[in-house]
């Protein structure tokens, strides 16, 4: 049977606009469903150096490179007041011999930029409806659309967030959890300029973390008790800017709200298993955890670029790209990935909030080993920010790079 396109993409947030340019660039004929938004509530990711070399090699990066930040120094500050508190603790980028750990830019711009990049490229068709049914069978995918149309493909990837509609048809199942935690979000100016460097206060109710922006601007996550949230958002903007300062220990000095305020409840989502017959998720369709530790997006990245080499490896052997070789293949691999981050963050987000003094030692002392051991920090800063096993193509730098990391 022929099909309308070879994939289909269903979801335009940053996971499905990468994912549909990845596959797109690569010659498979690509269809995007989805209008292209992203909350307007302060909202930053900070891209990691594999996220920024994927976003490079997609012929991307150069469209939003002005606006995002340089991160190159992450700076962790225990502010818990535990028995076992260790001292501040501070990672270089140039100790991996790298110019930057990753980039810091506000969701809605880096969706702009990717949206305004979709639309200049050949292969991809875009159909910016929502998407309402899903089927497969031995021979396709079929999309249904909202306004009644209906696409099929070989493929289809659910890139629909954390209520992914295709995941739901195909009957796959979720494990979800919640926080008793709300993240505020804000982008603030300040007096004092951030050097490039990321700070992470660990308090008892969550991180509070101040991101890089370009200029004298800041991103912030304040991950706080869902009350005390609810108060912090309730301030207008001068009281609001005065209890970061306040928080950050004067750190960046005055301070001035720049931008959007946001308020997001922490969740937890693992969709299992990450494929069915003829669709794979991406993105926060197949996980979502809190925002700690800039894992979230530069996970979701990590799905659509190793999606799109899994289908050229199966293109190349002749072989049909919705086959459930491929996909079985392409969701054991991803699914070890998400496992790690999603318990990493949970761990130290539940340590933080458990206020017990043999799990603050063990934090404390993990933090302290870290400070003092250069090659075991070197290794964790390494493993931070791509993985070492079954890293995607177009997130891997230069074998001459690699070499001088391996220093
Ligand atoms: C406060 C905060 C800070 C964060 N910071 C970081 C960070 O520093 N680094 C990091 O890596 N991650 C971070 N994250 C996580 C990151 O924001 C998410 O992982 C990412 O936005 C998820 O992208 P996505 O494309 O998978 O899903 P989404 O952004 O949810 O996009 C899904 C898209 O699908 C669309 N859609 C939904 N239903 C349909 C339908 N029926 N038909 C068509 N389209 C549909 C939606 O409108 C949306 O456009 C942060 C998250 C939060 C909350």
């Amino acid at each position: 049977m022929t099909s309308d396109f070879d994939v289909v993409v269903a979801g335009a947030g940053p996971a499905g606009l990468a994912t549909a340019l990845a596959l797109a660039q690569e010659g498979f004929a690509t269809a995007l469903i989805g209008e292209a938004n992203a909350p307007y509530d302060g909202r930053t990711v900070a891209l990691l150096d594999g996220s920024v070399q994927f976003l490079k090699a997609l012929g991307v990066w150069e469209r939003m490179a002005d606006d995002a930040s340089p991160m190159q120094i992450m700076r962790l500050v225990d502010a818990t007041r535990s028995l076992f508190r260790p001292p501040p603790v501070e990672f270089s980028c140039r100790e991996i011999k790298l110019d930057a750990f990753g980039f810091n830019i506000e969701n809605v711009k880096l969706v702009a930029h990717l949206a305004a990049e979709a639309a200049t490229r050949s292969n991809l068709t875009l159909f910016p409806v929502k998407v309402t049914g899903f089927s497969a069978d031995d021979t396709a995918a079929t999309v249904t659309l909202e306004d009644g149309r209906r696409l099929t493909a070989h493929l289809a990837i659910g890139a629909e967030g954390r209520n992914s509609p295709l995941r739901r048809a195909a009957g796959i199942g979720t494990k979800t959890w919640a926080y008793p935690q709300t993240a505020v979000t804000a982008i603030l100016s300040h007096a004092r300029a951030h050097n490039n460097a990321s700070t992470e206060f660990h308090t008892r109710s969550g991180p509070f973390t101040l991101v890089p922006l370009p200029g004298n601007c800041s991103s912030l996550v304040w991950v706080n008790r869902p009350e005390e949230a609810e108060r912090l958002a309730a301030l207008d903007d001068t009281a609001f800017a005065l209890a970061v300062e306040k928080r950050a220990s004067h750190l960046l000095g005055a301070m001035q709200v720049a931008g959007p305020r946001g308020k997001v409840p922490l969740s937890g989502m693992s969709a299992t298993p990450l494929t069915a017959k003829r669709l794979a998720l991406v993105g926060e369709a197949a996980h979502v955890f809190p925002p700690i530790g800039a894992q979230g997006l530069n996970l979701g990245l990590r799905d659509g670029a190793a999606l799109r080499d899994s289908l050229i490896k199966t293109r190349s052997a002749g072989q049909d790209i919705g086959s459930s070789v491929m996909l079985d293949a392409f969701g054991k691999a991803r699914a070890a990935d998400t496992a790690l981050r999603t318990g990493a963050i949970d761990l130290l987000n539940r340590t933080l909030l458990a206020d017990f003094l043999p799990t603050d030692f063990l934090r404390g002392a993990g933090l302290l080993t870290l400070s003092l051991l250069g090659p075991l920090r070197r290794m964790v800063m390494r493993e931070g920010l791509t993985p070492s096993l079954n890293t995607p193509m177009q997130m891997r730098r230069a074998p001459s790079h690699s070499a001088a990391d391996a220093m």
